[in-house]
């Protein structure tokens, strides 16, 4: 496919306020268009991740030093040009990653809304706690612990970097941002305009691959790493991590149960169930993975799952009346379409649903269709796996233990969700699911409320993010302790 060089936006690393690069630049190209060239990002070394440590380090000297106030007012204003600039910035981040228009607006939204709820709890966060008796004073304060580097994928971008940036900061922290390849071009402009609202250093950017992510998780003056990503490559930074004992955040991938009861109504289910499964294609670390439906119900349930979802329209992010568009990668666009066959060859019966938007050939982008797998086992590789593509195996069960132990043998434990009309027995049910969320009658961006700690158990993660559990993440408890 021979590519053009329309309006490609030129991306370089951003330190101590600079947009800066030195060395290559990397054409990056729609997944929905593959003949338009999006972005030109430069792909940095350990030199360039080097730099902007030194910035960062540089920053945190005096950073560190300001009152929380203080910080938490530069934060609230990043908060409004993050919200402003989703008006040019969502599309164009639409043409990195092939997500909906909404799609794009919800992660700048979420983003704002991450900002400003850390902003308004930092300074009752960072109060020190006084002990005082008749023996001691004791203060127990709450450090940053330096410059941290933060490391996201592609799928939600602008979000994913808020929920490292805004503890990190608010909390006396500096942060070079390493973003994803595949979506580095909104959110450093984005990065850009907030960064010049704080002093130079606090906010610096550096693009580039596994080396250049290496370079940020074994470098000595990185004192945390807050890293979204895949499950194996999680491996590679917590052992990079280990060399100079820092402290790691990891949100990873996940295998969500939905578990639907037998009183629950199908159609009010599905209202709800059908966009925690098929928002972003299926690209989100807590989307619905695998559906447990009471064998009676299972033939309605696929009935009218199949007929509502062949409805869907699948095309380009900024075309009307679309309803998802297209994998992120060619890499997922591969892995995905080899799950579609390896199932079939199994013999489950998988159905391909919706149709491609008019207009729009298979080889314009990586476009796959909704796909159902039928009657699928709990122990299939589509029922194990993080599929991240817009394919759902549905498995009929026969009884609640027998359920709740499928639930919860899985690698996994990010999200999960229980589908019911009574309440009381959904949340019964609830503290039974090992996961670190689970969520009744909802499972889809509308399930997340930031004064819930966010994050997964087992291969779905360490640590939380969100509100004061993810400011927790990024201080030190430092105890001082006076003998009267
Ligand atoms: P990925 O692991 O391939 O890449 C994530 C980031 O790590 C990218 O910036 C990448 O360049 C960088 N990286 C790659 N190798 C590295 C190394 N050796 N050292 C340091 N950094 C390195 O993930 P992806 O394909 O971009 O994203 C998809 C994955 O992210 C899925 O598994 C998904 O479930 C997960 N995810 C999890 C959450 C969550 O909150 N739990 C949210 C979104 C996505």
């Amino acid at each position: 496919m021979n590519s053009v060089n329309s309006d490609a936006v030129k991306i370089g690393h951003l330190i101590s306020g600079d947009m800066v690069n030195s060395g290559e630049y990397r054409d990056h190209v729609d997944p929905g268009k593959l003949s338009d060239i999006v972005a030109k990002v430069a792909v940095g070394t350990a030199d360039d991740a080097d730099q902007a440590i030194r910035a960062a380090h540089e920053a945190y000297l005096s950073w560190r030093k300001l009152e929380p106030k203080a910080r938490i007012e530069m934060i609230m204003k990043a908060d409004e040009v993050l919200g402003d600039s989703a008006e040019d910035l969502a599309p164009l981040l639409v043409r990195e990653h092939g997500g909906m228009l909404w799609e794009a607006q919800t992660d700048f939204a979420l983003g704002k809304g991450v900002l400003q709820h850390t902003a308004s709890l930092a300074e009752t966060f960072l109060e020190p706690v006084h002990i005082d008796d008749d023996q001691c004073t004791i203060r127990i304060e709450k450090q940053p612990r330096g410059v941290v580097a933060a490391i996201v994928p592609w799928n939600m971008p602008v979000v994913l970097t808020m929920m490292k940036l805004a503890p990190a900061l608010a909390t006396g922290n500096t942060i070079v941002l390493k973003p994803s390849p595949f979506a580095a071009a909104a959110l450093t402009l984005a990065l850009q305009r907030m960064a010049a609202l704080f002093p130079a250093g606090v906010i610096n950017v550096v693009h580039g691959d596994a080396d250049v992510g290496e370079a940020l998780t074994t470098h000595p003056l990185v004192r945390k790493v807050g890293f979204t990503g895949g499950t194996t490559t999680a491996r590679s930074v917590m052992a990079s991590a280990a060399g100079s004992i820092k402290n790691v955040t990891l949100e990873l991938g996940g295998n969500d149960p939905a578990i639907v009861l037998d009183d629950a109504d199908i159609e009010t289910t599905l209202d709800r169930m059908i966009p925690g499964i098929f928002t972003r294609s299926g690209q989100i670390c807590f989307a619905v993975k695998r559906v447990y439906v009471p064998r009676s119900m299972h033939d309605d349930f696929v009935d009218v799952l199949c007929k509502r979802v062949d409805e869907f329209v699948v095309g380009h992010g900024l075309t009307e009346g679309v309803k998802f568009g297209p994998m992120a990668t060619e890499a997922q666009y591969h892995s995905v379409l080899t799950l579609i066959d390896t199932t079939k060859k199994a013999g489950a019966g998988v159905v391909e649903l919706g149709r491609l938007a008019e207009g729009v050939e298979q080889q314009d982008g990586y476009y796959i269709l909704p796909h159902v797998v039928v009657g699928a086992s709990h122990d299939d590789e589509v029922s194990c796996c993080e599929q991240f593509g817009p394919i759902i195996p549905v498995i009929p069960y026969d009884d609640e233990e027998q359920v709740i132990e499928w639930a919860n043998d899985s690698d996994y434990g990010l999200g999960s969700s229980i589908w019911t009309s009574n309440h009381e027995r959904g949340l019964s049910m609830a503290s039974r699911i090992e996961a670190g969320s689970t969520f009744i009658n909802t499972h889809s961006f509308e399930s997340l409320d930031l004064r819930m700690p966010f994050g997964g158990i087992k291969l779905s993660g360490i640590g939380r993010e969100f509100g004061e559990f993810g400011m927790a993440e990024y201080v030190e408890d430092h105890s001082i302790r006076l003998l009267k």
